[in-house]
């Protein structure tokens, strides 16, 4: 059974992802000099940035999330081609924006029908590790299945070492914070990782945020781990600027996890699309339950984007 416990850590890194994806994409690309002249401080979920965004509207980051979350339930076990093709059909959607790592391999797939791209120095993007969740979420009692589908989603679009270590890192951090380990048990994958990788080094905070794998984790990790509640977290992360949509995802997620759901500022809850909200609260459910052996699922298609956009 899934205890109430953990349903709220799950719908707080999903919605949390989703938070954080619309209140950065006000300030993506922007630097934080130029938010602070802006805004002073960006704390308000109030849209616009370069892509024009209403209120509470959510991007690609959320959206890959819920393609692949939507082509995981919609059928019976690990499927990597179905979720190719929820990816694939949400490409086709002409969503409002899409990495070009991410188009790239999704486009490779509808040419030639390969799930995996070839090691590539593009793929140190982080489009990979911030769509990672819904993995995470449907394998918490499957180490062997956390890594293996987590590589081979990932290696659909991006196909670097360095991608791989933190999209697993992120990964061992949000399993154990939706299972209830805390904090320290977090920073310490966070340790492992640097101490395997030291280019994820995030203490000195180097302050760079880019969509580069490396910049981006450390702008999430350092403010995750620095603040001890979701609003100074997400705040710090998006005032940080440049790829602030997916390190305001990323810091959502892990936030999301540790503090709850009930930890989310009412006043970003409230302007989330509600159509986004709907289908977490769903996709929680569903991948919370979800089984790794080919059993027969309830139908739940009509979560998956691809429906939604027909
Ligand atoms: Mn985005
Ligand atoms: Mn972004």
């Amino acid at each position: 059974m899934i205890s109430d416990d953990l349903r709220e850590r799950a719908l707080g890194a999903y919605l949390g992802l989703a938070v954080g994806d619309a209140l950065g994409a006000t300030v993506e690309f922007r630097s934080p000099r130029e938010i602070q002249e802006e805004f002073g401080v960006h704390r308000s979920m109030i849209g616009g940035g370069w892509l024009h965004l209403e209120a509470g509207q959510v991007t690609d980051d959320t959206q890959m999330c819920l393609a692949l979350g939507g082509g995981m339930i919609a059928g019976k076990g690990w499927n990597l081609q179905r979720i190719a093709d929820a990816l694939a059909a949400w490409l086709r959607g002409h969503p409002p924006d899409v990495g070009n790592t991410c188009r790239r391999g999704i486009r490779r797939y509808l040419n030639d029908g390969s799930l995996e791209g070839p090691p590539s120095d593009w793929g140190a993007g982080n489009g990979a590790c911030v769509r990672n969740l819904p993995v995470v979420l449907a394998t918490l009692d499957d180490e062997e299945a956390f890594v293996h589908h987590t590589l081979a989603q990932a290696h659909f679009t991006h196909h670097h070492p360095l991608a791989d270590a933190g999209t697993l890192a992120l990964g061992y951090m949000l399993r154990g914070l939706l299972r209830g380990a805390g904090w320290s048990a977090a920073r310490q994958v966070a340790a492992t990782l640097v101490a395997e990788h030291p280019e994820f080094c995030f203490d000195p905070y180097p302050g760079r945020s880019s969509a580069y794998i490396v910049e981006t984790l450390q702008t999430a990790l350092h403010y995750f781990f620095n603040t001890d509640n979701f609003k100074d977290c997400l705040v710090g992360v998006v005032n940080q600027g440049d790829d602030a949509d997916t390190t305001g995802a990323l810091a959502g997620m892990l936030a999301g996890a540790l503090y709850g759901v009930q930890s989310i500022p009412h006043a970003w809850i409230s302007r989330l699309d509600p159509g986004v909200k709907r289908m977490i609260h769903a996709q929680v459910d569903a991948l919370l339950a979800w089984n790794p052996s080919p059993q027969p699922t309830q139908d739940v298609g009509t979560l998956c984007l691809q429906s939604r956009e027909g």
